[in-house]
């Protein structure tokens, strides 16, 4: 995020890239002004909460008038930092990696994953989309020389918390871990964890034991 950005809680920050797809959205349907209703009724946040969090950058929307779209969507790209491509990494090309080498982050805001690594001599060489898959031999070395700060982790998990160790040795500042190992990290390096299978087996647990009307009771 941009560097002259005032702090705010991180409950906020990570809503911005909701609200910033909404505009968006908003944006290319061609409408000028949102209230805070509306917005809360598209992406599914209280518009209590919504105005609480606008309230941190400032005065930005008009009592009765809604928020201005273009001006709130200007400064959500600057405040995710939407005007320079974010480049990631991403390490274990398997189904998963494949999978989501595949996806068009770009489609829905400036990220892209631009390099891959896997330890696999029959896929280091080869492209996903238009990504190379290099040898894990060469991690460090990539990721300092084109300051990657943030990578995705979709190796198997038994090899998850080594190649964190390697990484806490680079410039590197956050880790996407999809795999369902728990990652040892010093302070410095933010861990964001996403376990699929624990995911869709609470989902699941949730919608067989409490979504009927009779357990809402
Ligand atoms: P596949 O069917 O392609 O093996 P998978 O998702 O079932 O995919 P996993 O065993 O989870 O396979 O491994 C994911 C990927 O991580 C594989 O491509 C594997 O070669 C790679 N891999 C394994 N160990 C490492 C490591 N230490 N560093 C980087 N990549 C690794």
């Amino acid at each position: 995020m941009a560097t002259e950005q005032i702090k705010i809680p991180k409950a906020t920050a990570k809503r911005l890239p909701l609200y910033y797809r909404f505009l968006q959205n908003l944006y290319q349907t061609g409408k000028l002004r949102v209230s805070s209703a509306e917005l809360s009724e598209a992406v599914k946040v209280d518009s209590a909460t919504i105005r609480r969090d606008f309230s941190y950058f400032g005065a930005l929307g008009k009592k009765g008038y809604g928020y201005n779209v273009q001006y709130l969507l200007n400064f959500f790209r600057k405040t995710l930092d939407q005007d320079e491509l974010t480049k990631v990494a991403l390490i274990g090309v398997g189904n998963l990696g494949t999978a989501l080498l595949r996806y068009n982050f770009t489609k829905n805001n400036n990220t892209k994953i631009c390099y891959a690594f896997d330890t696999n001599e029959g896929k280091v060489g080869t492209k996903i989309s238009d990504v190379t898959v290099y040898s894990l031999d060469q991690l460090e070395e990539i990721i300092e020389k084109e300051d990657i700060q943030v990578v995705i982790l979709t190796v198997p998990a038994h090899a998850a918390q080594t190649v964190t160790d390697r990484l806490v040795k680079t410039n590197v500042k956050g880790i996407l871990n999809f795999t369902p190992a728990r990652l040892n990290v010093p302070p410095t390096i933010n861990v964001h964890h996403i376990d699929l299978a624990v995911e869709l087996q609470s989902f699941v647990y949730f919608i067989k034991n409490y979504s009927n009307e009779e357990s809402e009771a």
